[in-house]
């Protein structure tokens, strides 16, 4: 049979979603379920198996030969295995082992969510036509993932980009990671969140403490609002900066419910880098929001998946 489909997978805190997706990008058939993040390890895996087996009762089942997953980090592609900082019940968990077993001994490519969407940008998103990206989720935390000359860089274990926790700040607040003054700490919605409720915003009426509604005020005039997305612009700045300096980015894409807040977010962080991003070669660097919405996880898990069979039958990989 044709085998021109792919499986893919998008594992993250509150859901877990699946779909058949063809080489064009399609989503031809979708299952999800909520992801019971505080259950046991074998509970999870539960809900990862039932979104397989709807995927495995679909007609299409047979046109598909391999299986990407994206899954909420850190993970470890060489060893196949994840440990999600929000599933305490995966530790060193052996998803791609399970995965392969419930899809019928299809190989299993397994990334990171950053670069998972990451490769869904580059692939049919803000990021295409760029050989050289920096792309970024910016919401609860902050990931990323890298395209280097034309080409998806996971990194040996798929994590390669997660521009979240490079340190911007030498002595800054200490990082759940064990660092100090990363990027995450100071941009992650929870944090621009946290950073007004300290300096004297008070949420509305409906009691929205969320990055979202600071947004919300800041675009009405809120000086601590305003102050408290500049600070995120300003460490998304210096990380995007560095990040530009080691490998040389022509574009900086970034999504994530943060990003959003549109030009709350985006016109102090142009103006930031102006100030970080100096040298010659990264002064002409883009920076654009991302537009593949709550499909790239899946659009990206499929990418990989394609580039990997790609790669696999000797063939030169699908440039995701
Ligand atoms: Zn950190």
């Amino acid at each position: 049979m044709h085998t021109d489909l792919v499986t893919a997978l998008d594992i993250g805190g509150t859901k877990i979603a699946g779909a058949l997706v063809d080489g064009s990008g399609t989503l031809l058939v979708r299952a999800q379920r909520p992801t019971p993040a505080r259950e046991s390890g074998e509970r999870v895996m539960e809900a990862v198996g039932e979104v397989l087996a709807e995927l495995t009762a679909s007609p299409l089942w047979g046109r598909a030969s391999a299986v990407g997953i994206g899954s909420a980090g850190p993970v470890d592609a060489s060893a196949g295995t994840v440990s999600p900082v929000n599933v305490p019940g995966w530790r060193d968990f052996p998803l791609v082992e399970r995965v392969s077993r419930a899809a019928g001994g299809l190989p299993v490519e397994l990334v990171g969510d950053g670069v998972a969407m990451t490769a869904a940008e580059h692939w049919l998103g803000a990021a295409r036509g760029y050989d050289n990206a920096l792309c970024m989720v910016v919401s609860t935390g902050v990931g990323g993932g890298l395209v280097l000359g034309g080409t998806l860089r996971p990194g040996p274990s798929g994590n390669a980009g997660h521009i979240g926790h490079i340190s911007v700040d030498l002595d800054g607040d200490p990082c759940p990671c064990g660092s100090r003054g990363c990027v995450e700490r100071i941009a992650s919605g929870p944090n621009i969140a946290r950073r007004a409720l300290e300096g004297g915003w008070r949420p509305g009426q409906d009691g929205d403490a969320s990055a979202a509604a600071v947004a919300v005020a800041a675009r009405a005039g809120d000086a601590v609002a305003v102050a408290s997305f500049e600070r995120a612009a300003q460490a998304l700045a210096a990380g995007i900066a560095a990040t530009a300096t080691l490998v040389e980015i022509d574009i900086a894409v970034i999504g994530g419910g943060v990003a959003g807040a549109g030009d709350v977010l985006f016109a102090p962080l142009r103006s930031a880098l102006r100030r970080y991003a100096t040298l010659s070669f990264v002064q002409q660097l883009t920076v654009t929001p991302a537009v593949m919405g709550n499909d790239a996880g899946l659009v990206g898990a499929a990418a990989a998946a394609f580039a990997a069979r790609a790669g696999a039958d000797g063939a030169v990989p699908v440039q995701v």
